[in-house]
């Protein structure tokens, strides 16, 4: 399959939609987002106007029109979104992010009563959702978490503690993963549930704008309906169907911040002159923009095939998101870093947002799984392929 090729007027248009809605109600803010380590309610205003947070899920859930009758074209779609937000800031590329995968668990994994409930208002951007897995002891690990969901008559009581939990200071509903008797369980956990208390994390090296959280746990009793799925699904079902989700959008939106940085490269290294010559002219300036280029270009075919397996519902579609995030969220520290040597001493200073990307950039190899647990995954699945 030629996917470079395969572009629709429809794919080329949600291209351009998401765009132009980034880059207008999005990248002006970037900076600021970044210094006041928030976005602005105004941001999430125009992304909720867009449609942004009903990207991605199905259209009986809330969804955008078209996408049960075009299900790859609207996962392209989707990934456009995230591409165009990662350009625009990554920070809030990340938010739209952690919507997405705990929406996209609860859509899979919910009870007709759930999505009824929860649907319209994740959709519409009424309820901002996060997903809350790891722990001060516990983070490669999921399975071992150790906060504590105890049956309590109809419902749970809930105690122990999250960490770095991106929206954790802003989001509205976490899918919260906890140990129970019966294994790893999923409850959905509102924020003014009592009980719960947020403490917000300053000064992170980059992506500031995703206003991480350690979420506090105390004797926080849930009904029975918020259990998503079944007990013992937690980490294997539900926190995997919003990892998946997370990979695939990470990947596209590493695309976009590499993509960010790129542009800003072709554009100092045309417009800057050392030795008598535009410093583009040097065979060694050349050498970064060429393998800058080659790999935004590659990481990009891998997110569209991901995304055409993740329409499809192919079997290949967890490892190929698996893939498109190792190979992206590593791409783009090796392009921020060039992109910032092109710039020289205006790389490094405040004037241009290289330093930013730069910081932002270190983010992608940490979260939806750290590079090295997502060569192990990639290495099992290659195992269990077997010999062609
Ligand atoms: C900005 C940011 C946002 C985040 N947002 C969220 C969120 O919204 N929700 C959430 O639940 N979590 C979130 N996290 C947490 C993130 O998922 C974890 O940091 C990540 O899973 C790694 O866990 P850890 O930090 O505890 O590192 P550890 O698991 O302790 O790993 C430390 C090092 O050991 C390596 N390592 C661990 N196990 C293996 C192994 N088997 N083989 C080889 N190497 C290994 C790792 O690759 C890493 O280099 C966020 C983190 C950050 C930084």
């Amino acid at each position: 399959m030629n996917i470079a090729a395969e572009v629709t007027s429809a794919q080329a248009e949600a291209r351009a939609h998401w765009q132009a809605v980034a880059q207008a109600e999005v990248a002006p803010f970037a900076r600021q987002i970044d210094r006041e380590a928030a976005v602005p309610e105004a941001v999430m205003a125009a992304l909720r106007e867009a449609g942004a947070f009903a990207s991605g899920f199905p259209e009986a859930f809330g969804g955008p029109a078209g996408a049960q009758g075009d299900p790859v074209g609207a996962a392209l779609a989707h990934g456009a979104l995230h591409e165009a937000l990662g350009r625009a800031s990554a920070s809030v590329q990340g938010v739209l992010n952690v919507h997405h995968m705990g929406g996209s668990a609860l859509a899979r994994w919910g009870s007709a009563a759930q999505k009824a409930h929860w649907g319209p208002l994740l959709t519409s951007g009424a309820t901002r959702c996060a997903i809350a897995i790891t722990e001060p002891e516990v983070g490669s690990d999921a399975t071992a978490v150790r906060t504590r969901a105890e049956v309590d008559g109809d419902g749970w009581v809930v105690s122990g503690e999250k960490a770095w939990i991106t929206c954790g200071a802003s989001a509205d509903l976490f899918v919260l993963i906890a140990a129970s008797a019966a294994g790893p369980v999923a409850l959905l956990l509102p924020r003014e549930a009592p009980g719960l208390s947020i403490a917000p994390i300053p000064d992170m090296l980059g992506c500031r704008g995703y206003a991480m959280a350690r979420l506090i746990l105390e004797d926080v009793r849930l009904p029975g309906e918020a259990l998503l799925g079944k007990p013992g699904f937690g980490v294997s079902h539900v926190a995997a169907t919003g990892l998946e989700s997370g990979r695939h959008n990470l990947a596209w939106g590493c695309v976009g911040l590499a993509e960010a940085c790129r542009q800003a490269a072709l554009s100092h290294v045309q417009r800057r002159a050392q030795f008598g010559e535009k410093i583009a002219e040097f065979q060694l300036v050349q050498q970064l923009i060429a393998r800058m280029s080659t790999e935004i270009h590659a990481a990009r075919l891998m997110c569209r095939s991901a995304a055409v397996a993740r329409g499809q519902r192919a079997m290949t579609a967890a490892k190929e998101a698996t893939m498109a995030k190792y190979f992206a969220s590593t791409m783009v520290g090796r392009v921020a870093k060039d992109a910032q040597q092109l710039h020289g001493a205006a790389g490094i200073g405040p004037k241009t947002p290289l330093e930013m990307y730069f910081r932002d950039a270190r983010i992608m190899e940490v979260i939806e799984g750290t590079t090295q647990i997502l060569e192990v995954m990639i290495a099992r699945f290659s195992y269990q392929e077997g010999p062609a």
